[in-house]
């Protein structure tokens, strides 16, 4: 079982053929509402790669939110924890012109008013296996999720061992459960506090963010940097795969599937949900980057961000 405490936004996108400059306006060819955020996208993948998901997060209580609540909840994914507060709920204004270039501007509305988890929702993150965070939320919501989980049991099947790395920070079972395993994605990048960073088992940076926490341009290098800081490191590189490495000295690396990409919006969210599913199931790391990679490579070959997620049967299938 996963859990997600992350953002969701409805994305408004306009298609032009050359963007306005400032004081001009021009008109567009086409517009899409479409919902996304990270945490959605995340929640989203997780669900049709075939976990129970719960997610925690707050819409506003304009129009967007029951539209982005009745998504999350299409896609099968738990919606009881996510919170409605006064205001509008996150959009993030896209512009995407002709020559495929973008330019965005994210208002964060209700995912900028999140606070630390409250009793009912650390109690819901409990029952789950791994709690998948991004840093769409203000930072000391991150932080208060991560921590908190980590002082908690979790987890409602067999204790969470296969694959794991070590993790001294953890306060194993005091609730009697297994614990719960936190997997990060740092984007937007940001400098990362210790406070976080040492509620987290595993940090999947795609190799910009990997570049951008440590300073170092080399994705072999930023993983050795990342490891002084954090048991499990997954750098995502695109079409060149993904590389592992943990703090026992197993490394890793697994190339993409060779496919035509067609959109490659929300790859790194699909390939953390599929992971987060993976290591909940206790899939040893090669073996959980593996179906990861399998679930991305089959989202960048479709449009969109979570139209474009595929199903268990289908990364199955690609994996047989
Ligand atoms: P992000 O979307 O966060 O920038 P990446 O671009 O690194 O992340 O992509 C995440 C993962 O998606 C990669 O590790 C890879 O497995 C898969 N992926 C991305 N682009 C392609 C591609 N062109 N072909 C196949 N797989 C891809």
């Amino acid at each position: 079982m996963i859990s997600v405490f992350g953002s969701v936004n409805m994305d408004l996108v306009a298609y032009v053929a050359a963007a306005p400059g400032r004081g001009e306006t021009v008109t567009g060819r086409a517009f899409r509402m479409i919902p996304g955020g990270k945490g959605a996208n995340q929640a989203i993948a997780a669900a049709r790669a075939g976990a129970p998901v719960t997610f925690i997060g707050a819409v506003g209580d304009d129009a967007f939110g029951p539209r982005l609540r009745e998504t999350l909840l299409a896609a099968g994914v738990e919606v009881g924890h996510l919170r409605t507060v006064p205001g509008p709920s996150g959009i993030a204004h896209i512009v995407v012109d002709d020559e495929g270039g973008n330019s965005i501007i994210v208002v964060p509305g209700a995912n900028g008013q999140m606070t630390g988890p409250t009793e009912a929702e650390l109690a819901a993150i409990a029952r789950t296996d791994v709690l998948l965070l991004q840093l769409e939320l203000p930072l000391e919501a991150v932080v208060a999720a991560a921590r908190e989980a980590k002082t908690i049991g979790g987890g409602d099947a067999e204790p969470y061992t296969v694959g794991a790395g070590p993790r001294p920070h953890a306060r194993d079972g005091a609730r009697g459960g297994s614990p719960v395993s936190v997997i990060l994605t740092p984007a937007p990048a940001r400098p990362l506090p210790d406070e976080l960073l040492g509620a987290v088992d595993v940090l999947v940076p795609n190799e910009h963010e990997a570049a951008a926490i440590t300073g170092v341009a080399d994705p072999e290098r930023a993983l050795d940097a990342l490891l002084e800081r954090v048991p499990e490191v997954v750098i995502t590189l695109g079409a060149r795969g993904a590389l592992y490495g943990s703090r026992d000295g197993e490394r890793l690396h697994v190339p993409a599937v060779e496919v035509k990409a067609v959109d490659t919006t929300a790859a790194g969210d699909t390939f953390a949900g599929a992971l987060a599913v993976a290591r909940a199931e206790g899939r040893p790391p090669a073996q959980a980057l593996r179906f990861a990679a399998a679930a991305a490579a089959l989202s960048v070959q479709r449009e969109g961000a979570s139209t474009s997620m595929p199903s268990r049967a289908e990364i199955e299938a690609l994996l047989a």
